[in-house]
């Protein structure tokens, strides 16, 4: 596979008037071209942290980071980054929100809005178009998102828990929404969620981070048989207990380690 993204020994320190502290330390991942990625960990071990290195936001305190083999310097139109907030604008209409990334661009053209509103109907937004973010549900924002971030057609795609505000029943249909778009537009996309069941559903690979600094602990590959399934199925799936047991122990056990290690502080 060939790689789209690469952090090379990254290490991350903020520095702020309380002092600096190391987030991420020695990072080392290869996400390959067309690959979906997980990361999962505890809360402040970095998810965030490596998602902004990988959007160029801010540049590592040492290491480098790869965008399809070239150093990561700033934000890159191949990259595009989509939160937990949707940050539609409300006085927008939805297609206005939509198209707000092309706007920003001068990338709008004729031809682009139309792909636009292709997506918006792929998405099941259809009618949608000239209505306001107050009119839609939650889910369905998500969704506007998503489709304003397609919009610039990266080829990259960072998702902050993108899908934690929302039921789950809501969720579960836009995990399976958001994958097979994101196949059949052959994207990489790299995923942060608290949600282990999401991370085994949804991904090639998951990526479990532990915490002080953040560093990868393990990394579990999805067997093909639930790879090849939409979310939802590969949930149902018989061997889908088994890889979700595996990722759970997995950050169980760096948890355990966590609080045993401030109790001896605290000794
Ligand atoms: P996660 O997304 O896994 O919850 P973050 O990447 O947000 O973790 O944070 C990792 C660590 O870095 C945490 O200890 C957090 O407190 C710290 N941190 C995050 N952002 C900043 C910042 N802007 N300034 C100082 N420390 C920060
Ligand atoms: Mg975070």
């Amino acid at each position: 596979m060939k790689p789209m993204l690469e952090l090379r020994n990254v290490s991350h320190v903020y520095v702020n008037d309380k002092g600096a502290s190391l987030a991420v330390e020695g990072m080392e991942l290869m996400v390959g071209k067309g690959e979906f990625v997980s990361l999962v960990g505890p809360s402040g071990c970095g998810k965030t942290t490596v998602l902004s290195l990988l959007a160029g936001l801010f540049l590592p305190a040492r290491g480098e980071i790869l965008l399809a083999g070239q150093p990561v310097h700033g934000p890159s139109p191949k990259v595009g980054y989509m939160l937990q907030q949707d940050y539609l604008f409300p006085w927008r209409t939805i297609l206005d929100n939509a198209l707000l990334g092309l706007e920003v661009r001068g990338e709008l053209t004729a031809e682009r809005k139309a792909g636009v509103r292709r997506l918006l109907e792929e998405m099941e937004l259809g009618g949608t178009e000239e209505r306001y973010p107050h009119e839609l549900s939650g889910g369905m924002r998500q969704r506007v998102a998503l489709v304003r971030t397609l919009a610039t057609e990266p080829e990259v795609l960072l998702l902050d828990e993108p899908f934690s505000a929302l039921d789950m029943q809501i969720k579960l249909q836009l995990e399976d929404l958001v994958q097979r778009t994101l196949r059949r537009l052959g994207k990489t996309a790299v995923l942060v969620t608290h949600d282990l069941a999401e991370a085994a559903a949804m991904s090639d690979r998951v990526i479990v981070l532990g915490s002080r600094p953040g560093r990868i602990r393990q990394i579990f590959h999805i067997p093909r048989e639930l790879k090849q399934q939409l979310p939802t199925a590969a949930r149902r799936h018989p061997s889908f207990q088994d890889v979700f047991d595996a990722i759970w122990e997995e950050l169980d056990a760096g948890e355990e380690g966590v609080e045993r290690s401030e109790e001896s502080t605290a000794e």
